[in-house]
């Protein structure tokens, strides 16, 4: 028995759930995903080799105990298996379906080496989704309050996990958002073909239902003040993300028919959402020839998010070649099935036309020495200039920092580029230049994933509850 459960990854091979029919995918803000069966779940958690010294767990940002879960369900035990994941992890069934699985826990599963990584991803979401289904909520019910509150700015997955974390343990999180749904870019970033928004509607009700008070349409700094929440509150916990749009610094990018990535996202999503009855705002590219200019998650959303409205062409463009792409290679294979054409090694040197969009001038590149992160540096092909036609451009560059004005009054510390300094490694993790104050995520580390950013929300809650002293 034993030794055939050993040799599971041989017989069984590596399966991905079933994709939707690529005329829905062409049409629809669905997710293309369908979920495993209990028998394909149970079949491919039975492949893991409980290896002694599991590299995915290693390599998992919040450090999942992944081969005892997928022990557990293997063994059909959905609910141990759904409390042990959310002993490390504030949102496993978003972190299953979103995080860059090929680049962390799967990438770095013993059988990826030849037999194909065990599915982690996907069976983290089924656990999740599975035990929500049959009714499992987490239970507090013996968590006893303390009299502690704490502030958080921001219902991203950094202010929603720092926020999971104290109420689990007896503090209570009140958290404070602008937009009209938590969840930050979860909601209003990434689109529904990856994360449909039900998902996080059903864990606003389950962080509710813990004790999380959220006030929504709410700005720190417009709305309600900072000076209030530091009087009125324990310790605060910034989760803002990043917000400044990176530019491209060439000739055109302010004529009509160019855009900025995260608004044209927003956008449909708010549509898609029912948030935008009136259509205000609202960029289309139906029967657009579009050019998309950059090759990260971001681009790659815009990409699919315009086959899905209709546009004649969609063409992006990135200047690196495919194997230097900085996002997961996974969307890249879904980008390309959907019909998005790339074109590598180009970079953009100009967006033409007289007030509207014509077209977008490139000029191909190779790759030269490695700078000093050790990425190779592209350099131009002297004469190779061409234009490629467009009607619509997104510009998918990714973000910066976009520090409050309200934090230097506060002293909290941000390093040139405009992060807030907040250190892992301290007395007090992921506390800033003002005791009283924590911060994690984006807004820390710049714009990364999001498994990092729950990452740091539970460790600034630890950090928190330790300053607080509970
Ligand atoms: P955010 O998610 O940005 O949340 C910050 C929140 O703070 C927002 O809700 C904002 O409204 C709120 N806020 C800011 N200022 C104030 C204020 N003054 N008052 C009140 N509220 C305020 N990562 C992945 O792992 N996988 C992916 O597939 C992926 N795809 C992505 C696609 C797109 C289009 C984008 C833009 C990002 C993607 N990412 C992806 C990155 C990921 O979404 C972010 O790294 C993650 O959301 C960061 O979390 P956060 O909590 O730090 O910030
Ligand atoms: Fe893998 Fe992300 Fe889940 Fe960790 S959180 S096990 S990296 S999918």
């Amino acid at each position: 028995e034993r030794l055939q459960n050993n040799f599971q990854f041989i017989d069984v091979g590596r399966v991905d759930p079933r994709k939707k029919d690529i005329d829905v995918r062409k049409a629809q803000f669905v997710e293309i995903y369908d979920p495993f069966t209990p028998k394909q779940t149970a079949e491919q958690s039975h492949r893991c080799l409980e290896c002694g010294n599991p590299y995915c767990e290693w390599k998992c940002p919040v450090h999942n105990y992944i081969p005892n879960w997928l022990k557990l369900v293997a063994e059909g035990n959905i609910l141990e298996a759904v409390e042990l994941s959310h002993q490390t992890n504030s949102l496993p069934e978003v972190c299953g379906r979103v995080c860059p699985q090929d680049r962390l826990c799967e990438g770095a599963c013993t059988l990826n080496d030849g037999f194909g990584a065990v599915t982690i991803g996907s069976v983290e979401k089924y656990i999740t989704d599975t035990a929500f289904a049959m009714g499992w909520r987490p239970d507090l019910s013996h968590v006893v309050m303390t009299d502690k509150k704490v502030a958080v700015i921001g219902a991203g997955p950094a202010g929603l996990a720092c926020a999971d974390v104290l109420i689990r343990n007896g503090v209570t999180p009140v958290v404070f958002d602008r937009n009209p749904e938590i969840g930050g870019l979860l909601t209003f970033g990434i689109p529904e073909f990856k994360l449909e928004k039900e998902v996080i509607k059903r864990r606003r009700e389950v962080f509710s239902q813990m004790g999380v008070e959220f006030h929504l349409n709410t700005e720190v700094g417009k709305d309600i003040t900072i000076d209030t929440l530091i009087q009125d509150y324990d310790a605060v916990f910034l989760g803002m993300g990043t917000y400044t749009y990176m530019k491209g610094g060439f000739p055109g990018e302010d004529l009509l028919g160019v855009y900025e990535a995260l608004p044209y996202l927003v956008s449909n999503t708010k549509r898609c959402m029912g948030l935008n009855t009136d259509n205000t705002n609202f960029i289309d590219m139906r029967d657009q020839r579009l050019v998309v200019l950059g090759g990260g998650d971001t681009a790659m959303d815009c990409n699919r998010t315009a086959i899905r409205q209709g546009a004649k062409s969609v063409v992006c463009a990135y200047r690196r070649d495919e194997e230097n792409m900085p996002g997961s290679r996974r969307e890249v294979a879904n980008a390309k099935e959907e019909g998005v054409q790339f074109l590598f090694n180009r970079q953009p040197v100009a967006i033409v036309g007289e007030d509207q969009v014509e077209g977008v001038k490139f000029v191909t590149t190779r790759l030269g020495e490695p700078d000093e992160n050790g990425r190779r540096v592209p350099e131009t092909v002297p004469g190779s200039e061409e234009v490629v036609p467009a009607d619509a451009v997104i510009i998918a560059f990714g973000f910066r920092p976009s520090p409050a004005p309200w934090f230097t009054d506060l002293g909290i510390e941000t390093d040139g580029s405009g992060r807030v300094l907040a250190q892992e490694k301290s007395e007090y993790p992921f506390q800033t230049a003002n005791p009283k104050v924590f911060a994690g995520g984006d807004m820390v580390r710049g714009s990364d994933l999001v498994v990092t950013a729950i990452w740091e929300g539970r460790q600034a809650a630890e950090g928190i509850m330790d300053y607080l002293d509970v």
